[in-house]
């Protein structure tokens, strides 16, 4: 069997090491912060320093030249000790490998050794009020001015932008000549004249912030464009499939902190005879959320070696069909987590009842549930198209 299903050594040595970085954090430190109002500044430094948070990026800008099944495994990990980085599927896995990829060496320089020890950090953009889950309907449109560009356009549900030094921002070229838009990225520094952000009011509990994005006639240099502007798909692809595999990695984490509190919960509590965890009604759902959560893991490790492997292609089927089930398992476990403590399973004293509301935003980002069941079903089914 390959080494990419049974972990090699290396990679279990950082899953131990992550581990024991994330139980010195732990919830209890994520929910201070989130309930000061805070980031979990400490935490994503310390990740940083360790070499962590840039060990996918090359080593020859500071990063530690492993791949998305190196990230994948730190994400995971942190989440299931209950403080996950966000931040970490945007700013290392999709703005991190899209500039490693596809940059000048100028942007490289620029951008991956501070996104590899944690000073700088990159948002993402892509999702549009009008376009949706059809991001092939998205307007936000550059056009050439000088040497530069001028960015118009709006922005929804964008993550971190708030503390990220710029956000990657999808657009689409008009080009003069034929009138056909094609998409490209954009780095979009915070505080670029005309880039305006509006924090929205989600019912979520997490450091990390969404936001509507404005871009009134943003005015761009040249080297603001990342890659190339005939590339297309293929480069935005690049960074979509590692922040499958990465929402992935976030949902199993997810998964995983609220199985352990729930077994934990299950072996002490009795109101019968025995512990509740003795009754099968409690046992078998929380043995099922193990098993769904472990096949998850299995296709994300799947996912994350064929897109390290270059084989975008392929990785592509995988890590929408990692998204899925790392989704599905992670809302489910949630659940049957909040269930296994009674009433407990909504005081604020245990911490579970919020998740409910979290984990469903790994059924719903950054590709929904419906839209990967619509891939599967055209893509690999090969049956036909409804819209
Ligand atoms: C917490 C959070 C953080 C986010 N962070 C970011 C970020 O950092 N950057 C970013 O760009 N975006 C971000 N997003 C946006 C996210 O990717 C979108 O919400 C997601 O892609 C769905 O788009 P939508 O909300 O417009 O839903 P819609 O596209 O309006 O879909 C609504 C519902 O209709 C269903 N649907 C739509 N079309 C079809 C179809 N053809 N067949 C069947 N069902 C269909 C969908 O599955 C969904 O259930 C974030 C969202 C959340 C909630």
């Amino acid at each position: 069997m390959s080494a990419a299903v049974i972990e090699t050594e290396e990679r279990k040595a950082l899953r131990a090491a992550v581990a024991a970085l994330g139980t010195r954090y732990g919830r209890e430190y994520l929910t201070k912060v989130v309930r000061g109002g805070g980031h979990p500044e400490e935490l994503w430094a310390e990740a940083a320093k360790l070499g962590y948070l840039g060990v996918n990026l090359p080593e020859e800008y500071g990063g530690g030249g492993g791949g998305i099944a190196e990230l994948s495994i730190v994400l995971e990990e942190l989440g299931a000790a209950g403080s996950p980085l966000l931040m970490m599927v945007v700013s290392p896995a999709i703005c991190g490998t899209v500039i490693a990829r596809f940059g000048t060496e100028e942007q490289k320089r620029q951008w991956l050794p501070g996104l590899a020890d944690g000073t700088k950090t990159m948002a993402f953009g892509i999702t549009e009020p009008d376009a949706g889950s059809n991001s092939h309907r998205i307007t936000t449109t550059a056009r050439r001015d000088g040497d530069g560009w001028i960015l118009t356009g709006r922005k929804v549900f964008i993550s971190g932008v708030d503390i990220a030094d710029a956000t990657l921002i999808v657009g689409r070229t008009e080009d003069a000549r034929t009138g056909k838009l094609k998409p490209c990225l954009f780095i979009v520094p915070r505080d670029t004249e005309g880039f305006q952000r509006h924090v929205i009011d989600m019912e979520i509990q997490a450091a990390e912030k969404q936001f509507e994005l404005v871009l009134d006639d943003v005015r761009l240099p040249a080297d603001a464009l990342v890659g190339d502007e005939d590339a297309g798909l293929l480069q935005l692809f690049a960074g979509l499939n590692p922040e499958r595999i990465m929402t992935a990695a976030f949902a199993i984490g997810m998964g995983r902190y609220a199985l352990a509190r729930a077994i934990a919960y299950a072996k002490d509590r009795s109101v019968w005879k025995a512990p509740i965890g003795a009754h099968q009604a409690i046992a078998h759902p929380l043995a099922q959320a193990h098993i769904e959560l472990e096949l998850a893991r299995l296709m994300m490790q799947k996912a994350a070696h064929l897109y390290d492997q270059g084989d975008d292609f392929g990785a592509g089927e995988a890590a929408n069909i990692a998204k899925y089930a790392a989704g599905e398992a992670c809302v489910k476990a949630v659940d049957q987590a909040v269930h296994t403590l009674g009433g407990n399973g909504l005081t604020r004293e245990y911490g579970l009842g919020s998740l409910v509301t979290a984990a469903r935003v790994t059924r719903i980002a950054p590709v929904s549930r419906e839209m990967i069941l619509n891939f599967v079903s055209h893509q690999t089914l090969g049956l036909p198209k409804s819209y």
